[in-house]
Parts: structure tokens; sequence; C-alpha cells
């Protein structure tokens, strides 16, 4: 513990996760250390994979036990929000093509028993990318609203929510609805490409650029209490589109508005 103890980072963890196509957590630690020279930041395997594989057997079991338990409380297997489901049908997550889908905050609690003490002080951001989808009820839906972001120890950042949760441009929305209904699926790969300026896809190159943003919003979120910042042209910006979160995040000059590039200089950073 030294001085700048809660109010600069002291050690960030990135997490993989090697089911995410595209998925690049070597670089997006190389691009951090160079924003923030004077913090260490460590690339680990899967987050589950990392913290069980330091434990010995007996412990190992009692996790492994709670964590089957809690994991299975935490999965969504019925889209609509519990308070309405006595009035609406049941909405599968597989109809939609959603493979596993957790409620964030319950996953992230679920986690966030395995963070060892000497990691948990209030300067250690830990950063867990996975491809489940994640969600919360919003008092004022009736359906699972897909969260990208579940700022909090540990952030967790779906890939899966950030692709399939952003608003895609209303075109290729319509066009993607026609295409599963006639079930050409197969066309979905030609349509992404036709969109593939105002879209991103499973895979795509420019997934990392987006990332950085979240990076930045996890840290900045935990150390300032900031959830966001309201310009469309800084990398703090929680976008609603794909075409939102490609301008700021890939086009141009992406960076930090001032007040933010201000604070990451207070951290000794190095804004972009
Ligand atoms: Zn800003």
């Amino acid at each position: 513990m030294n001085s700048k103890r809660g109010t600069s980072p002291e050690d960030i963890y990135l997490y993989d996760d090697p089911d995410a196509a595209g998925l690049d957590v070597d670089y997006l630690a190389h691009w951090l250390r160079e924003r923030l020279p004077r913090t260490p930041v460590e690339t680990r395997r899967d987050f589950l994979t990392h913290h069980l594989g330091r434990l010995g057997d007996l412990e190992r079991a009692a996790h492994l036990e709670r964590l089957q338990r809690d994991l299975g409380a935490a999965e969504v297997t019925n889209l609509v929000n519990p308070a309405d489901r006595d009035r609406l049908p049941t909405e599968l997550p597989a109809d939609r093509g959603w493979d596993l889908v957790y409620e964030g905050t319950a996953l992230q609690t679920a986690l966030a028993t395995l963070l060892p003490p000497e990691e948990s002080g209030a300067g250690d951001v830990h950063i867990v990318f996975t491809v489940s989808y994640l969600g919360e009820w919003p008092t004022d839906r009736t359906l699972l609203r897909l969260r990208v972001l579940v700022p909090g120890r540990p952030h967790l950042v779906s890939i899966s929510s950030l692709i399939e949760g952003l608003d895609l441009p209303r075109q290729y929305h319509f066009m993607r609805q026609q295409v599963a209904m006639f079930g050409m699926t197969d066309m979905l790969d030609e349509l992404a490409e036709q969109f593939s300026d105002q879209a991103l896809g499973y895979g795509d190159e420019r997934l990392n650029e987006v990332l950085k943003g979240l990076v930045l919003q996890a840290i900045f979120q935990q150390l300032t209490g900031d959830p966001g910042c309201p310009s469309p042209r800084c990398r703090l910006h929680t976008p609603s589109s794909h075409a939102q979160a490609l301008r700021t995040q890939a086009r141009g000059h992406p960076g930090l508005c001032d007040r933010h590039a201000s604070i990451l200089r207070s951290w000794g950073g190095v804004p972009e």
C-alpha cells in the first residue's frame, strides 16, 4: 500500500476468454502500458482457470461446488423480467441464438469470492472479458437488457453483449431479420460485410479498438466513480449503437476529452 492507493491504479489484470474470436488481451495490455506506464498490467488466462488453478485441491473442490451453485443461480433461462413472469410467456435465450446468459451482477458476485485479499486493494483493477451474454432487468422493462460492461470487482466485459446489444443500423437490422425469417443464415456473413463500416462483427479486427474504451471505462469507474463521459469524442463515452462505438473508438484519432485526459495524467498516464 502507498499514498496513491484509492486515487490511482495500482495493478491492472486483464483476463482472456479463449472462446472470444478476435479478442487480443496482449494487444490491449501493451496499449494500456503505454497509457499508464507507472502501472503494472498483467494478462491472465480466463478468470476461473487462473484463480482455481492457484488453489489447493480441497479449497478448489469447495469453490467448485459453490461456483456450480452460484453460476447456476446467475444463469438466465428466461429473458422475461421475474416480476412479469406471471403474465408473460417464457422467452428462451436460445430462441435468439444466445448460448449462455448471466445476470451480470450475480455473476460478478460469484466470481468476486475467488479474488485473493492481496489483489483486492482499492487500486487493483480486474477486468474479465467473456463471450457469455450479460444482462439486467431494469424496472421499466419486461425483457432483459444486455449489458456490455458490468463495473465492479471484477469488472465484466461481454463481447457478445457488445455485438448483439448495441443498436445496428436500421436497414441492417431489418435485412438481418428478413434473412433469419427465411432461414437464409448463410447470407449473414455477406450482410455483415456489406455493413461492416457501420457495424462490428464477431472476430472483427476493430473489436480491440472498441474494447480500449471499455477497459478505460472500467478503470475510471473504479478509481473516480465516474460512470462515463457525455462527449462522443471521448473513449469513456457509452455508445448506444455500433456506428457510434466505431466513430468514438476506431476512427480518426480516438482519445480522451480534456477532463479525462487530465485525470489520466494525474496517474502518471500518457493520453493518446
Ligand atoms: Zn471524457
